[in-house]
């Protein structure tokens, strides 16, 4: 979580405007979310879409809303593909996670009327796995190297996993562990690889984690999945599937029929909104207010 404190947090605002930047966003569940959380706190807002292209248009339209943030008529912003890295000049100063990972989620204000680029991508992943999984850490595989893949190294390299990131271009997984390695100091924790040709030999090294980031397997085409046909799945080992529909992703029926313990991304979707919230309004809503907020579809 940020250490930093929202500006307004003693008083705050008669009516919270906050909202999601990115592009497109016909199917956001954060409105639901970041509304529930509202009326648990008993605080009047609205959460807004702003779905905007990442064309000249857009990103003034982009640096014009960080303003209003900056002048305190907003009070608070998420940001999703394809704009996590575009706001990162925009903002006054970066949160060390996002300095890290290298993506900004959350926009918020703080004390002192600077807007802070933070990400609550990284710590909302690590609080769901610990919530459902509850695994200590050992040796993780990453499936993919986009975004996502980012917050989820870091998390796991900053608790103390050695953490390897494989990619269909291995030269993706590389740029990413030598840039989070880097940034973190993490370089003796993290290592990259080829997903076609390192899988098998990383699969067989007492793998006790493995998260995929990639979009194999998600709604519409649900037929996908990121582990081979011709490879067991590792013995003993927990499996978080970053994707929330549908709920069970093949990954995870077929990791569910080896017996193995594991979790979809829908909590973590919701940890990142509670972190987020709380940047804004210093109040941190319950698990159970945002689930019931995020039915399964
Ligand atoms: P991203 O930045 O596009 O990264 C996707 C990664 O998967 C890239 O490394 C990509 O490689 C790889 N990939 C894509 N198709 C592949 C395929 N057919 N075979 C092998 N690798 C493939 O996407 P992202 O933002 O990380 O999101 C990834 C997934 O995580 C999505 O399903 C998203 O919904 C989910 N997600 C969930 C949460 C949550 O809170 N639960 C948060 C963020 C994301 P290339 O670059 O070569 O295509």
């Amino acid at each position: 979580m940020t250490a930093e404190a929202p500006s307004e947090q003693a008083a705050g605002p008669r009516c919270y405007q906050l909202g999601l930047i990115g592009y497109p966003l016909g199917h956001s569940r954060s409105p639901a979310l970041h509304h529930a959380a509202l009326a648990a706190a008993g605080l009047a807002g609205e959460y807004r879409l702003y779905a905007l292209p990442p064309d000249e248009t857009g990103l003034a339209q982009i640096a014009g809303l960080v303003a209003d943030l900056r002048a305190g008529r907003l009070h608070g912003l998420n940001v999703t593909i394809p704009h996590k890295q575009n706001v990162m000049p925009l903002v006054d100063r970066l949160s060390r996670v996002a300095r890290a990972v290298g993506a900004v989620n959350t926009l918020f204000r703080a004390a002192d009327g600077a807007v802070v680029g933070d990400n609550t991508d990284a710590p909302g992943f690590l609080r769901d796995l610990k919530r459902q999984l509850g695994v200590p850490p050992g040796l993780a595989l990453v499936l993919g190297a986009g975004g996502s893949a980012r917050a989820v190294t870091y998390a796991l390299g900053s608790a103390g996993w050695q953490v390897r990131v494989l990619a269909r271009r291995a030269e993706q997984a590389e740029g990413l562990v030598a840039e989070i390695g880097r940034a973190a100091g993490l370089e003796a924790y993290l290592f990259a690889g080829d997903l076609q040709r390192d899988l098998p030999s990383f699969a067989a090294s007492g793998v006790d984690l493995l998260v995929n980031t990639t979009p194999l397997g998600m709604f519409p085409k649900i037929e996908g999945c990121p582990w081979p046909d011709n490879l067991s799945l590792p013995a003993g080992a927990a499996v978080y599937d970053l994707i929330y529909n549908p709920r069970e992703t093949l990954l995870l029926r077929q990791a569910r029929a080896a017996g193995l313990h594991a979790a979809n991304g829908a909590g973590m979707l919701i940890e990142q909104a509670i972190l987020a919230f709380h940047c804004w309004t210093g109040i941190e809503p319950s698990f159970e207010t945002m689930e019931r907020a995020f039915p399964p579809n």
